[in-house]
C-alpha cells in the first residue's frame, strides 16, 4: 500500500506548488496542475455545499479560489455550531459581563453559548453536561456562568474551574481576565509553582489542574466553605484518565453539597457519560450525533510512509509548508518528541518540543512562544491535545496515531488533537502519517468510528490539498470578519 516514491514526488510539487502560491518562485510548468482539472472544484469545496450558497453576491463575481465564508455567513446560518437566533444581551448577563464580551469582539453567541447560557444561570442552580464542537465556545459558557454566580462582596473562593494541563489552565485564566475585565473579580491558579506553599488562597475565581488543587484544599490553604461552582473543562478527560479522574472526583467530594457541577467537552464516550450523569444528577444535558463532532473546516489527510524513519523525511520535506501559518506535530512519546526536534534543530529547522516531563517554567516559555509566533513549528504529546486556542495554526500532523492506554485506536483524542486547528469557523487541514498496516489500520477505525472522510495525499489530490492549504492560510491570516 505505501509508495514512496509517490509520496516524494507528491511532497515536492506541493511545497512548490505552495512556494509559487506565495510567490516564492519555483514554477516548473511540468509540475503545475493542467487548466482543466483547475476548473473542476476541489474535494473540499465539493463538500462544501453550504458554503457556496453563503457566498455574497460580491464575492461570486470574484475568482472562486478567494472566495471565504465569513464568520457573519456561519454565525447566520441554522446548521452552524457557530449559530445563534439571540444577541449576548439577551442571555441575561450582568452589563459587565456584556462590556467584557464586546471588548473582545464577540458580536453573537456561538450554539452552545446561546443554548448553555440560561441553563447555566437558571435559579436554583442546575448541573450540567454539555458538548459541543471543538473551537465553538465552550470557554466563554462556563467563564460567563463563574463570573455571573460571584457574589463579589465575598472576598473567598467561590467558582472553580479545572483543566487537564496547565497551558489549558493558563489560557482559561486569560480568558477570564479579558472577559471579567470590567468586574472586579479576583482571582488564582492552583497550578504547580503558581502558589507559595502556606500562602492563603481568597480569591474568587479559582483555575487550576486537579493535583494541584486537591493539594490546596488538603493543605487548608483554600477554603472551599463558599465555592458555587465547579467546572471541569475537558470533562471526558477529566473524569477517565487515571490519577486525573480519581483527584476530580476527590476535589468534587470536597466541595459543599449543593456546588453546581458544570461538565463540558467536545466528546463524551457512552461509558465517561453514564459516569458523568451520576456525579452530576438531574444536570441539563446537550449532546451531539457522532456524526456532528467533526468539523467541517478541518480537512483530513493521510500519507503512506514507507516506514518509522521515512516518517521523519516526510516530516522534514513538509517544512515549508508547516511554517506557512503555525503547526503542531503530534507524537506517542515524549522521546520522540525531543528526538524530532532536536535532529530538525540541528539541520537548521526552527522548531521546538512540549511535553509533560518539561519543567513548568519550560512548558511555560514554550507555549508562550509559540502563542506569540515566535516558534511556528511546535513538536509535542498529547499534553497540548486539548483545549488550546491558537487560530494560526493552520496544520495538525498525527505523526503517530493517537492510542489509548491499550494501545487501541483513540478517537476522542484524534478528533481533540484535529481540532486545534479550525478554530471558530477558521480552516485547517490535518494530515495524518501511517507507515505500516497497524497504523492504517488504526487510522480506518478512527475514520469509520468518527463517519468522518480522510483522503489520501496522492499526485492526482494536488489541487484539493493546495485549495485547502490556501483557504487555511486566508482564514488564519485574517480573523473572519
Ligand atoms: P472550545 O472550548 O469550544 O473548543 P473556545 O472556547 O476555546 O472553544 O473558543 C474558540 C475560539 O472562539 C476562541 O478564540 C474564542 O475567543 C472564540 N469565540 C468564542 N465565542 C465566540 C463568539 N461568540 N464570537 C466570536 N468568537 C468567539
Ligand atoms: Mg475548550
Amino acid at each position: 500500500m505505501s509508495d514512496t516514491k509517490d509520496v516524494t514526488e507528491n511532497i515536492s510539487a506541493i511545497s512548490d506548488r505552495i512556494a509559487s502560491l506565495l510567490g516564492k518562485g519555483s514554477t516548473d510548468a511540468s509540475k503545475a496542475a493542467p487548466a482543466e482539472a483547475e476548473k473542476k472544484p476541489a474535494d473540499g469545496a465539493a463538500a462544501d455545499d453550504k458554503a457556496v450558497e453563503l457566498r455574497k453576491p460580491t464575492e461570486l463575481r470574484e475568482s472562486s479560489y478567494d472566495v471565504t465564508v465569513t464568520l457573519a455567513d456561519q454565525q447566520a446560518d441554522p446548521n452552524s455550531p457557530l449559530y445563534s437566533a439571540k444577541t449576548f444581551e439577551q442571555l441575561g448577563l450582568h452589563e459587565d459581563l456584556l462590556k467584557g464580551i464586546y471588548a473582545m469582539k464577540y458580536h453573537k453567541p456561538s450554539k452552545i453559548q446561546e443554548r448553555a447560557l440560561p441553563l447555566l444561570l437558571q435559579n436554583p442552580p442546575r448541573n450540567m453536561i454539555g458538548q459541543s464542537q471543538s473551537g465553538t465556545g465552550k470557554t466563554a459558557a462556563f467563564v460567563l456562568t463563574m463570573l455571573s454566580r460571584i457574589d463579589y462582596s465575598i472576598k473567598a473562593p467561590q467558582a472553580i474551574a479545572l483543566a487537564p494541563s496547565r497551558e489549558l489552565a493558563r489560557q482559561t485564566m486569560d480568558v477570564v481576565h479579558e472577559m471579567g475585565k470590567f468586574t472586579p473579580v479576583t482571582t488564582a491558579y492552583a497550578i504547580p509553582d503558581a502558589v507559595k506553599r502556606g500562602d492563603k488562597v481568597d480569591a474568587q475565581l479559582i483555575v487550576g489542574t486537579p493535583g494541584k488543587l486537591t493539594e490546596l484544599i488538603k493543605y487548608k490553604t483554600l477554603d472551599t466553605t463558599h465555592v458555587k461552582v465547579f467546572v471541569l473543562d475537558e470533562a471526558d478527560n477529566m473524569l477517565d484518565q487515571q490519577g486525573l479522574g480519581e483527584q476530580s472526583i476527590r476535589v468534587k467530594n470536597m466541595l459543599p453539597k449543593s456546588c453546581q457541577l458544570v461538565l463540558f467537552s467536545a466528546t463524551f464516550p457512552d461509558h465517561v457519560r453514564d459516569f458523568a450523569a451520576r456525579i452530576a444528577p438531574s444536570a441539563n444535558e446537550i449532546r451531539l450525533r457522532q456524526e456532528e463532532l467533526s468539523v467541517e473546516g478541518i480537512k483530513q489527510f493521510y500519507m503512506d510512509c514507507k516506514n518509522e524513519e521515512h516518517k521523519y523525511d516526510v516530516l522534514v520535506e513538509l517544512y515549508n509548508l508547516l511554517t506557512i501559518g503555525q503547526s503542531i506535530i503530534f507524537c506517542g512519546k515524549r522521546e520522540t518528541a525531543d528526538q524530532i526536534a532536536k535532529r530538525m534543530t540541528q539541520e537548521g529547522h526552527k522548531v521546538d518540543s512540549l511535553h509533560g516531563k518539561l519543567d513548568p517554567k519550560d512548558r511555560d516559555r514554550t507555549i508562550d512562544e509559540f502563542r506569540d509566533g515566535k516558534i511556528k513549528v511546535l513538536i509535542a504529546t498529547n499534553v497540548i491535545s486539548r483545549g488550546i486556542d491558537i487560530q494560526q495554526v493552520t496544520l495538525v500532523i498525527n505523526y503517530d496515531m493517537p492510542l489509548t492506554q491499550s494501545a487501541m485506536p483513540d478517537a476522542e483524542t484524534y478528533l481533540h488533537r484535529i481540532g486545534r486547528t479550525g478554530r471558530f469557523g477558521r480552516k485547517g487541514v490535518s494530515i495524518n502519517f501511517v507507515h505500516d498496516k497497524k497504523s492504517w489500520e488504526h487510522m480506518n477505525q478512527i475514520e469509520t468510528l468518527l463517519k468522518c472522510n480522510i483522503t489520501r495525499v496522492g499526485t492526482d489530490d494536488l489541487e484539493s490539498m493546495e485549495k485547502t492549504i490556501k483557504d487555511a492560510l486566508k482564514s488564519a491570516a485574517s480573523a473572519p470578519a
